[in-house]
């Protein structure tokens, strides 16, 4: 009785571990294909407006005189640019 206990769990076991290792094996093609393939935006760098200090995507704001700003008046408020 116990060695069929065994054996059957033996089995349980084999075919747990096949399944986990094939969903692993098919996550691993689905995920190298579909998210790297996809994700080429690279998440953007937050940056603080040297002015009001509100973060803000380097590409909205602009760089004056060394410093970060959210907006050309902010840059303009803080007397870089004039
Ligand atoms: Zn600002």
């Amino acid at each position: 009785m116990q060695k069929l206990f065994l054996f059957l769990l033996g089995l349980v076991a084999i075919w747990y571990a096949r399944r986990l290792w094939r969903r692993q094996d098919v996550d691993g093609q689905s995920s190298s294909r579909g998210e790297d393939g996809g994700r080429d935006v690279s998440p953007e760098t937050m940056r603080e407006c040297f002015h009001c200090g509100v973060l803000v995507p380097e590409s909205e704001g602009l760089i004056s005189g060394g410093e970060f700003f959210c907006s050309p008046e902010h840059a303009r408020a803080a007397g870089r640019t004039s």
